[in-house]
């Protein structure tokens, strides 16, 4: 039988506040341990809880920008669990009344468009961090718990079992990270935990509408693992509706050294959780004044830039999706066009040198070596014909590692293109005497024979000559 994968995500979107959801500690990371903490974060008796107002606006915003629907009166409830990380022993969250709800994003994927919906997005507090002694909790003798990160806000983006394949969980969180990004709620840095998936994940026939039984693995935070751990779960549960057997609903853990899902606990229902409504803070009813206010805050969203991109600029759909898939790469790339720099020209640049050299030594394009401006002005020595596109190559190379503007780097290095006809000349007549075969061979109609030529003169002025007159001029000569 043939079955299909059905995949829902919920993920956790980190905040960046200055301070925390229900009281002041700051929400940085890297602290020391239990230095950001007070009696509310730690759960003490007698404290009272307040909201930070930052956190509805953002999650608002976060609303907003993924087609949600307000709720103008949404409240906190208690979900109840006990473990170290809390010392509260119930997260405060949101059960029924969630402030966002029926949203939607676009995806692409190489299978093409599609909608993923989301059924909610929540706010809640983020919990502590247990510290082992040894790698995990089993091979520890003890463990210290880190307060830090108790009660830092937290959105959980909640979507519809919509995903059939890992590529459309990827690219579908790959979206909501964007999103965040663009509209600046969180930073969104996945190996610092601030984004992080819960992946359910269910097998069914195929053709049937009804749901599988799911497992759901934990805190996934790397695309690479999202997609690991989904294309192993498919496999795994597979292979156990073959052998005759059923799907256990249960929790399980990714071990993406190994790249494989391990059983942790059989999964809790909501009613395990006991929620209650929260009796220490007041419901939040917002405003249409409110909203329309925090909408008319939103940036240009990745969508609408992309559409931008391919009209005024004439990108392809594939090419703008790339530059805005972050905000920090369309912010560069229109602080190159700025310079004057062609549009397309500047998408390559961009998609190519720039990438391949950032994704090889992890840098951030916002640290890029070569930083927008000096991109640009080389871009505009080849609009200019003072370097040729493979010059430019090295001279891209160069600036890597040397600060100099690009027309310096140009002069000194003697890179500029030779596009004087006497001086290209020589070479030109040089390598019709030196290959008699391929002057034959084109003469005889083999037009490709051309190609050895052209190159025999741009090795001769080490690039230098401008191909398109070299081509010129070869064609001229041996007419
Ligand atoms: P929880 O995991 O907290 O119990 P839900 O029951 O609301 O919460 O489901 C959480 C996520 O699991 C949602 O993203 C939803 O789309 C997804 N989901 C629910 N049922 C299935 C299923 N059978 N297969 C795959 N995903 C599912
Ligand atoms: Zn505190
Ligand atoms: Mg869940």
């Amino acid at each position: 039988m043939n079955y299909e994968a059905v995949i829902g995500l919920e993920i956790h979107c980190e905040l960046k506040t200055k301070t925390k959801i229900f009281c002041g500690c700051a929400t940085g990371f890297g602290a020391d341990q239990n230095t950001h903490v007070c009696p509310v974060c730690l759960g003490l008796p007698g404290v009272l809880p307040t909201i930070n107002k930052r956190v509805v606006e953002f999650a608002i915003k976060a609303g907003l920008a993924t087609n949600c629907e307000i709720n103008k009166y949404s409240k906190f409830d208690r979900k109840n669990y006990y473990y170290p990380d809390l010392p509260k022993n119930w997260q405060t969250s949101q059960y029924d009344l969630p402030i966002c709800e029926h949203g939607w994003v676009d995806i692409d994927t190489s299978e093409g468009k599609k909608r993923v919906r989301l059924t909610r997005i929540h706010m809640e507090e983020d919990a502590g961090k247990l510290v082992h002694s040894g790698t995990t909790i089993k091979d520890s003798i003890s463990s210290d718990v880190d307060y830090n990160r108790t009660g830092v806000p937290l959105l959980e983006i909640v979507s519809e079992p919509d995903m059939h394949t890992a590529e459309e969980a990827r690219v579908y969180m790959e979206k909501i990270k964007a999103i965040m990004e663009y509209i600046d709620v969180s930073n969104c840095r996945m190996e610092e935990g601030n984004l992080r998936a819960d992946v359910n994940v269910s097998i069914r026939p195929e053709g049937s509408d009804q749901l599988g039984t799911r497992t759901e693995m934990k805190n996934i935070n790397s695309f690479k693992s999202l997609e690991d751990a989904i294309n192993y779960e498919i496999e795994r549960q597979t292979e156990v509706l073959e052998d005759g057997g059923h799907v256990v609903q249960e929790t399980r853990t990714f071990d993406p050294a190994r790249g494989i899902t391990l059983s942790m606990r059989s999964k809790e229902n909501a009613h395990d959780y006991r929620y209650m409504p929260e009796p220490d803070l007041p419901p939040i009813i917002t405003s249409d004044e409110t909203i329309e206010k925090y909408r008319s805050e939103l940036p240009e969203l990745p969508d609408a830039r992309r559409a931008r991109y391919e009209k005024d600029y004439g990108l392809s759909d594939y090419d703008a999706g790339i530059i805005t898939s972050t905000r920090a790469m369309a912010e560069y790339y229109d602080a190159v066009v700025a310079t004057g720099a062609d549009p397309k020209l500047a998408a390559n640049w961009i998609m190519g040198d720039l990438s391949k050299n950032l994704n090889e030594e992890a840098i951030d394009i916002q640290k890029s070596p070569v930083d927008a401006k000096r991109l640009g002005d080389m871009i505009l020595l080849i609009m200019k014909d003072t370097i040729s596109g493979k010059i430019a190559k090295k001279v891209f190379k160069e600036m890597w590692t040397n600060p100099d503007a690009p027309e310096k780097i140009v002069k000194d290095k003697g890179l500029v293109q030779i596009t004087d006809t006497s001086a290209i000349e020589p070479a030109v007549d040089a390598a019709i005497a030196a290959n008699p075969k391929a002057v034959e061979e084109y003469k005889g109609g083999k037009k490709k024979a051309l190609g050895a030529l052209v190159g025999q003169v741009m090795k001769a002025t080490k690039g230098k000559a401008n191909p398109q007159m070299v081509n010129k001029m070869l064609v001229e000569k041996l007419k």
